[in-house]
């Protein structure tokens, strides 16, 4: 294949879709962020760390990790049912357990954080969108974390493995390969695969779903960085 392979939406193999990442963006919630990635927007709010209720559900040794992914009537080409479906309870498992790996849950005995993710619209990956989006969001609420997570996806369409898998690729491709990590611990904490890859592809794919998390990982802190400058400001301008 050669090395000016264009994809459908003119990427190149390598190219994730333009990104976007915002801090603090909701007033009431304890924590928020937004992700725009190619056409997918993602908004997430946090909850916590609060007492958890009902009592005798709380853990005695650690809080509890709560997480819900919604798609919005409007996010999908075609109208969603508002009714969680059976892959958005799965998302939201998988969200939640690659988010758990980071979260320091010990430190809040019989609490509970809450992270409901709302997709307003949906274009591919979104589930690693969500968990890029989502660690931002449990940032600002200075939940204390062991790293970041932050995630992307890789895969094979017509042949050649691509990056940042966009919906039609995902319909039409041949392999769909999302990845979730924590970037300085350097451990993988989500790894799904859908379709099929040789050995040598599959490597190929890690490799790049890697390099395109660790080119989020820097969006995450920009945008985190960018909060506390506005904080400051805001507090520079009350103190005048
Ligand atoms: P992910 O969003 O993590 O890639 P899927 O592989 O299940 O998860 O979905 C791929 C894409 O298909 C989604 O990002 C979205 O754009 C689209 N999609 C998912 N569910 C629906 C739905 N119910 N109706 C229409 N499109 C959907």
């Amino acid at each position: 294949m050669s090395n000016n392979f264009k994809r459908i939406d003119g990427r190149t193999p390598d190219q994730l879709r333009p990104y976007k990442i915002r801090a603090g963006i909701l007033k009431n919630a304890d924590g928020s962020a937004e992700i725009k990635l190619g056409k997918n927007w993602i908004v997430v709010g946090v909850y916590g760390p609060k007492e958890h209720f009902p009592k005798f559900e709380a853990l005695q040794d650690r809080a509890i990790l709560f997480c819900r992914y919604h798609m919005a009537p409007y996010s999908t080409t075609e109208r969603k049912s508002p009714k969680p479906s059976r892959r958005e309870i799965e998302l939201s498992k998988v969200i939640r357990s690659a988010l758990e790996e980071a979260v320091i849950l010990e430190r809040f005995p019989e609490m509970s954080i809450d992270i409901y993710i709302e997709v307003l619209q949906a274009e591919g990956s979104t589930r690693v969108a969500s968990i890029t989006a989502a660690s931002v969001a449990l940032a600002e609420a200075g939940i204390p974390m062991k790293d970041m997570v932050v995630g992307c996806s890789a895969g094979k369409v017509n042949g050649k493995i691509v990056l940042d898998i966009g919906e039609t690729e995902d319909k039409e491709g041949e392999a769909d390969l999302p990845i979730a990590i924590m970037p300085n611990l350097k451990k993988v904490v989500l790894l799904q695969m859908d379709g099929k890859l040789t050995h040598e592809e599959f490597k190929e794919a890690f490799e790049m779903a890697l390099k395109g998390a660790l080119e989020l990982y820097e969006e995450q802190k920009r945008a985190l960085k960018d909060l506390i400058e506005k904080m400051k400001e805001l507090e520079g301008e009350s103190n005048e």
